[in-house]
C-alpha cells in the first residue's frame, strides 16, 4: 500500500539525517501517555522547520499550536543564544504536556507556552511593548482561523519574516470549493496570501507517515 511505503520512506530518511533524540521521542511518548492525538509533525518535517529557521537566522520565532511541544523542540532548538521563541495553545492539558517536554529538553528558560485560543492571545502579544518583531511564524493550530493568523503573523513580522502554515493541502480536498470549515479556512487563507503584496509564497504537496498533505512557506517582501 502506498501510504506504508510513505511511512517506510519517511523512517528511512529519518533513521539516516535526524532521528528523534531522548528529549524529542520523549515529547511523543508523554503525550501519548496523556491522550494527545498523534497529529504532531513527523521528524523530518520538523527537521526542515528547524533547518528553514535555522536558515532565516530566526532569533523570534511565534508558534501557534503547540499539542505536546513536539515541534516547538524542534524549532527552539533551531535558535542562537539569546533566542525566543513564543507557542500559542488552547487547550490547557496540552499546554501542561508541552511545557513538562521543553522543561525535560532543557528548553523552559528560551520557549514559553501561552495557553488561551490563539485569536485572544494574538492581540495580548501584539499589545506587549517589544513583542514583535518574529523572524518565522508556524502555524499549526485550528485550520478554520487560518487567514487570520496569517493576518496576525504578518502584523508581527519584519521584511525576510518567514511564514509556514501546515496541513494546506488536505489529502487533495484543498480542491473542493465547498469543503469542511477547515477546507474553507485553508481556502481562504490561500486567497489571502494570493492577493497580499507584502507576501511570496508557494505550497508544496507531501506524502509521508502523516499521509497526503502539504505546507505553505511564505515570505514577508515589505
Ligand atoms: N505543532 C504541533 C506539533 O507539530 O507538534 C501540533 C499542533 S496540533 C496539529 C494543533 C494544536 O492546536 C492542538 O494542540 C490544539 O489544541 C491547538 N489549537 C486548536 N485551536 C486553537 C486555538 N484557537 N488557539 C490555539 N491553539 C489551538
Amino acid at each position: 500500500r502506498p501510504d506504508e511505503q510513505w511511512r517506510e520512506v519517511d523512517r528511512y530518511v529519518t533513521d539516516l539525517l535526524s532521528p528523534d533524540d531522548e528529549a524529542l521521542a520523549g515529547a511523543l511518548s508523554a503525550g501519548a501517555e496523556a491522550g494527545l492525538p498523534a497529529i504532531a509533525v513527523a521528524g523530518n518535517q520538523g527537521r526542515m522547520l528547524q533547518l528553514l529557521a535555522k536558515t532565516a537566522g530566526a532569533r523570534r520565532i511565534l508558534e501557534i499550536g503547540t499539542l505536546g511541544g513536539y515541534s516547538t523542540i524542534w524549532l527552539a532548538r533551531a535558535l542562537p543564544s539569546g533566542g525566543r521563541l513564543i507557542s500559542l495553545e488552547y487547550n490547557p492539558a496540552h499546554a501542561e504536556v508541552a511545557r513538562a517536554s521543553l522543561d525535560r529538553a532543557g528548553l523552559s528558560s528560551v520557549a514559553e507556552v501561552r495557553t488561551g485560543a490563539a485569536l485572544d492571545t494574538l492581540p495580548q502579544l501584539a499589545a506587549e511593548p517589544g513583542a514583535g518583531p518574529f523572524d518565522f511564524f508556524f502555524i499549526d493550530a485550528d485550520k478554520v482561523n487560518n487567514p487570520r493568523y496569517v493576518e496576525w503573523a504578518l502584523k508581527l513580522s519584519r521584511p525576510g519574516s518567514v511564514i509556514v502554515v501546515d496541513n494546506v493541502i488536505r489529502g487533495g480536498a484543498v480542491l473542493n470549493e465547498d469543503g469542511d470549515p477547515s477546507v474553507r479556512g485553508t481556502r481562504e487563507m490561500f486567497d489571502l496570501v494570493a492577493a497580499e503584496p507584502r507576501l511570496e509564497a508557494t505550497a508544496v504537496q507531501t506524502v509521508g507517515s502523516k499521509g497526503y498533505d502539504g505546507f505553505l512557506l511564505a515570505r514577508v517582501v515589505s
